[in-house]
């Protein structure tokens, strides 16, 4: 059992699949004896909300949807725990003084709770990436300002912050993204073009919510997470690699001036991620499964293919123009990748959308302030709608 107790935790969108799992991860280290749970929050599924809150001892239950208050209230009534609803409410519950939050919210929903979180001083495992490729460097300082550390729980990335030797920054030359390459890898884009919603999402390795398995097999995932690791570990551009590793055995690695790669491996599970953010720098045991060299054999590699795949290139663009096209470029994903589910546009659509919306925004500089991300973001969703909007039409 890891020696986190009394340690007080939040968990923000504790229904998904990084939140079930960071649930899971607390009762394998002790569950309240390791961790005292202060908030959980969800959105529709009020069911698992109020279930986890009652099993994990939280204080206070919020769901981010107004309409859902009373179904809470109800499934809680005479358990003592809090309860409350709506935009806010959420930020109020990340504000709680905690000393982690576990920062797991679907998309750009989880900016403002996670930046109040981090203003605030906790430390912040941070799943959702749309923070980083969104608010980039105002997040970060966000975060040292607080005080907290900034853990990422995003396997990549968990993998390269347990890959960088301490003091050796300076000795850093580079930093391979593994990926998956999705259930598409080995597909041409005429196949790609009529998959729907329910085919995209079946990712080989990863058990997944949907926004993350759809952006696997898009590979936007990579192309977010690849602005993630540049603000996450102040690197350029041009230091960030994507290799295809099908096996996703390899969860990412740090090349170094020397010559030396240092690779952090294991089995898919994001519960070895998830113990490491939560209970850092210490090593808890966990029950997941074991790396059996001799029955995996191989490892295999192969380059990404920006052709097929152009979330790739997408993302180099972002990062090379710099200031809000994070934003602009993630706004967009985003609402292209709601259309696609709606089945309002097709798979290959969505980083048209995206590459339109950028390329009509180019000219966007500078995010000096929250305003200015939150004015970008607005912007690219508004002319990502229009464009689904005459996409759908001409479909
Ligand atoms: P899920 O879709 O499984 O869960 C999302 C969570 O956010 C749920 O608790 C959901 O509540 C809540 N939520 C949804 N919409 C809103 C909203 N508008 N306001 C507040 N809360 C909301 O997502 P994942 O767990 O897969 O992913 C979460 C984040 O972690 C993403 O940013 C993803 O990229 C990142 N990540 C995920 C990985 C994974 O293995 N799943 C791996 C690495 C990173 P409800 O259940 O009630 O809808």
């Amino acid at each position: 059992m890891a020696d986190t107790a009394g340690r007080r935790i939040s968990i923000l969108g504790s229904t998904g699949s990084i939140g079930v799992n960071t649930l899971d991860v607390v009762e394998q280290l002790g569950g309240r004896d390791a961790f005292d749970v202060v908030a959980v929050t969800g959105n529709t599924n009020i069911t698992l909300l109020a279930e986890q809150a009652k099993t994990c001892g939280a204080r206070l239950a919020v769901t981010a949807d107004e309409d859902c208050y009373h179904a809470l209230k109800d499934a809680l009534a005479g358990t003592g725990i809090e309860v409350a609803a709506g935009r806010q409410a959420l930020i109020d519950a990340a504000s709680r003084d905690v000393d982690c939050v576990m920062a797991a919210i679907v998309g750009t929903a989880g900016l403002e709770p996670t930046l109040a979180a981090a203003r605030r001083g906790a430390d912040i495992a941070l799943a959702n990436k749309e923070c980083l490729v969104s608010a980039g460097d105002l997040f970060v300082k966000a975060v040292a300002e607080g005080g907290g550390r900034l853990i990422p729980v995003d396997s990549e990335h968990s993998a390269i912050f347990q890959s960088l030797e301490d003091d050796q920054h300076h000795a850093v030359e580079r930093i391979v993204l593994t990926a998956s390459g999705g259930p598409f890898r080995t597909w041409t884009r005429e196949q790609m073009a009529g998959v729907t919603a329910d085919i995209a999402r079946a990712h080989p390795n990863w058990s997944m919510g949907l926004k993350i398995s759809i952006g696997s097999a898009s590979m936007f995932n990579k192309a977010l997470e690849m602005i993630e690791a540049k603000h996450l570990f102040n690197v350029s551009p041009e230091q960030i690699e994507v290799i295809v590793h099908p096996q996703s055995v390899i969860h990412s690695m740090v090349g170094y001036r020397d010559g030396s790669i240092l690779a952090q491996l294991g089995c898919p599970d994001m519960r070895t991620a998830i113990g490491y953010a939560l209970t850092y720098p210490d090593r808890p045991k966990l029950d997941v499964e074991r790396l059996d060299f001799a029955k995996l054999a191989r490892l295999d590699f192969e380059a990404p293919d920006e052709q097929r795949f152009p979330a790739l290139r997408l993302a180099r663009t972002a990062m090379q123009r710099g200031g809000v096209q994070g934003a602009v470029m993630n706004a967009a994903e985003e609402m292209s990748f709601h259309a696609f589910c709606a089945g309002r546009i097709g798979f290959l659509q969505m980083a048209d959308i995206a590459e339109q919306v950028m390329e009509d925004m180019a000219g966007y500089g500078a995010a000096a302030t929250m305003d200015d991300v939150y004015a970008a973001d607005s912007e690219a969703r508004q002319r990502a709608d229009a464009l689904i909007a005459r996409t759908g039409m001409a479909a």
